[in-house]
């Protein structure tokens, strides 16, 4: 069969709302972590570190279980996370979550974020020194959260972590480390929306991920 052309998708229409620690943090309420994470997501909502601090709707803090064993990392918001206030709502989270529904993972069981906060214009990469300003967030709350695991989504969360730029479709679906953490290197579902001839390869990585986390929570 010839492969399959890619077809663009009209952006999913979502309302807006404005993202609270309360919206966005579940798990106990009289939990230390949710307290760090309720600071940091103050410090989060204001920040101007970078241009794109002046151009969003709002931050995008991340949303989760903040006792997760899993964390996901992506890459920045889109359109409708900017307009939400929370990661992975448009297409590719759609895709994302109903990966990990099929692996028998409840989205609300995991913990979301981005490298960065904030949207950057028309989707582009983001810049070397929006991740400089921007990634401290991002390890301060993986380090409250203290995951057993990390998956990364994509070139950019991957190669921050792993702090070298990295082959996405080599690595895909192998284990590296973050500080001691084993750190799934997963393609990025916004990936297979440009591309669907990876759909099958992003399947497959997600039930692999899928696998080693039930065998660690046993
Ligand atoms: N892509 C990302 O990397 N993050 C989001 O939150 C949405 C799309």
């Amino acid at each position: 069969m010839p492969p399959r052309a890619a077809t663009p998708r009209a952006p999913a229409k979502i309302n807006a709302q404005t993202a609270t620690p309360d919206l966005v943090l579940k798990g106990p309420p009289d939990s230390d972590k949710r307290a760090q994470l309720a600071q940091l997501f103050e410090t989060v909502s204001v920040c101007t570190k970078c241009a794109l601090g002046s151009q969003r709707t709002q931050a995008v803090f991340g949303v989760g279980n903040y006792d997760a064993d899993l964390m996901f990392i992506g890459e920045a918001p889109g359109a409708n996370e900017d307009r939400m206030g929370i990661p992975f709502v448009g297409n590719a989270g759609k895709l994302l979550t109903q990966e990990l529904e099929k692996n028998n993972i409840p989205r609300d069981d995991v913990f979301i974020a981005n490298i960065l906060k904030c949207r950057p214009p028309e989707n582009r990469d983001p810049l070397p020194g929006e991740i400089e300003q921007c990634s401290p967030y991002l390890l301060q709350q993986i380090d409250i959260i203290k995951p057993k695991l990390l998956c990364g989504l994509g070139r950019f969360a991957c190669g921050l972590l792993m702090k070298q730029q990295i082959p996405i479709m080599k690595l895909r679906g192998t284990w590296s480390q973050y500080h001691g953490l084993p750190l799934f290197i997963c393609l990025h579902p916004s990936a297979i929306l440009h591309n669907p001839n990876n759909r099958e390869l992003f399947i497959q990585d997600i039930a692999q991920l899928a696998k080693t986390y039930h065998e660690k929570r046993q």
